[in-house]
């Protein structure tokens, strides 16, 4: 095509060489690295005393990001002072300030942002032993362990997800997988178009994330037949209707709003009895099993199939941490059967075939890391000492003449006036004291604030002053 004498050969040619040459030097030395480290270090210490939303300047300043792709390749350095100097400050500030209670959010531990930095360099893809033999030995280690202290039935596994909406998709999908095979039907391969029907059965106060999967599996959301809940929004036993074994009922261990558990106890054996599928929605309740002292509420959940967990909320992981758990290991396999020429499975753990994705990061290396850190006392402390900061807050908002209007099992607090309307104002005025970010919900159609202590960063001396930023922001209504 070209005569010129000067071009190399298609053999010689390197279009990256430049910016490749730009990359070796931002490695060498560690110079680029140790920046983003300082700067993480920095903006980890910052975070008690900054305001827990952006501040109006904070917002502005995302201005910054507003600009076309770039033409020219340029020094990796602009591109991380922009992400630290205008980015970090529009953060919410949650990992380690102890005053974020909006969601379930949960903090940062230290170990488990130290332990993801590293299996960040390792960039491994966790689908199969071979692509990663560490990432497939630290799931089986999170596994046995984690099925130990939850109380599973030996034989359980646990695939590792972006989070709960997942593990709910999952552990459903394993359920539709089995409940149709017993009747002679194979979802993977025939569809849903022509199977025998399934019931859903879920309580009326169901996660959102539960809707979202039933209509992703093409279950439809209009077929769940809603069970009544009590004044905690706790499925209540009279209410279930007589269950068969083309049930697929869905509990929950810890409501998003007042943290309250379904009776496991009462409703596992009907279903056991019945041949239908249970799955957990544990999300960040089910993390009550490591605690002595509030094991008792998820007592009996231990005997569903499936399950439903966050490292990420409760334990305090990083995002993008979430486990689907199942007593039947090959109903879950079935149901992410993958299969391909290049695929070498092997006689290890190859973490795919429990989950939906086939490359996935290592992040079981961050569960395994706050596990194996904390250990068995420390996890019981974190749990127990979230519910404590919890109950603390709501002593001391009673005491100043708030309505709480949830019996305190767990780590969540809802907060009510006398009168409804003020509801809103009162959390706009906590909002903008930026002492602490709270969020609102409705709760039984009244309006409450909704405080969800899960950060391990939350100390007595925050909720003393969280109980004063209340009785401030009331003051000023
Ligand atoms: C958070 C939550 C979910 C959804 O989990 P994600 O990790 O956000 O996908 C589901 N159920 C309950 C009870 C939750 O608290």
């Amino acid at each position: 095509m070209t005569s010129n004498p000067e071009r190399k050969g298609p053999g010689e040619q390197d279009a990256f060489a430049t910016a490749r040459a730009q990359a070796d030097a931002d490695l060498a030395g560690g110079a680029l690295l140790r920046w983003a480290q300082g700067a993480a270090q920095d903006y980890m210490e910052g975070q008690r005393s900054r305001p827990v939303f952006p501040d109006a300047e904070a917002l502005a300043g995302l201005q910054n990001f507003d600009e076309p792709l770039p033409d020219q390749a340029s020094p990796a350095q602009d591109t991380l002072d922009l992400l630290a100097r205008f980015g970090s400050p529009a953060t919410v500030a949650q990992a380690a300030s102890g005053r974020y209670f909006g969601s379930v959010n949960g903090g940062l531990l230290p170990v488990a942002l130290a332990a993801r930095w590293l299996a960040d360099a390792w960039d491994q893809n966790a689908a199969l032993f071979l692509s990663s033999p560490i990432a497939a030995t630290l799931e089986q280690r999170c596994q046995d362990w984690l099925c130990a202290l939850l109380g599973l039935a030996s034989g359980a596994v646990a695939g590792f997800v972006p989070g709960s909406s997942t593990a709910i998709l999952c552990g459903l999908a394993a359920g539709r997988y089995r409940l149709l095979q017993r009747q002679g039907w194979d979802v993977g391969r025939q569809g849903l178009a022509g199977a025998p029907r399934l019931r859903l059965i879920a309580g009326r106060h169901a996660h959102a994330t539960v809707l979202k999967a039933v209509a992703l599996l093409g279950l439809g959301t209009d077929s769940i037949e809603w069970v009544a809940v009590d004044d905690q929004g706790r499925l209540d036993p009279q209410h279930l209707p007589t269950l068969d074994p083309t049930c697929l009922l869905i509990l929950q261990a810890g409501n998003v709003n007042s943290g309250a558990f379904d009776p496991f106890a009462r409703i596992m054996p009907l279903a056991q009895a019945a041949g239908a599928w249970v799955h957990v929605d544990g999300a960040f309740g089910l993390w009550a099993q490591a605690s002595a002292s509030l094991r008792h509420l998820s007592q009996g959940a231990e005997g569903a199939q499936s399950f439903s967990l966050d490292a990420h909320k409760t334990l305090n992981a990083p995002y993008d941490n979430g486990l689907v758990l199942c007593s039947d290991a090959q109903a879950l396999k079935a149901a992410m059967a993958a299969s391909g020429s290049y695929i070498v499975y092997s006689d290890q753990r190859d973490g795919m075939v429990f989950t939906p994705e086939m490359s996935r990061r290592a992040r079981a290396v961050e569960t395994w890391a706050v596990l194996r850190s904390l250990g068995r006392q420390g996890l019981d402390d974190l749990v127990t000492g979230l519910h404590q900061r919890a109950e603390q807050l709501a002593e001391g908002l009673a005491e100043a003449g708030f309505e709480i209007r949830n019996t305190v099992v767990f780590n969540q607090v809802l907060v009510g006036l006398a009168d409804d309307a003020q509801v809103p104002r009162l959390i706009d005025a906590l909002q903008a004291s930026g002492q602490l970010w709270v969020g609102g919900a409705s709760w039984f159609d009244r309006p409450v604030v909704r405080v969800s202590v899960c950060s391990w960063a939350t100390r007595p001396s925050d909720i003393q002053a969280v109980i004063a930023a209340f009785i401030d922001a009331r003051a000023g209504l």
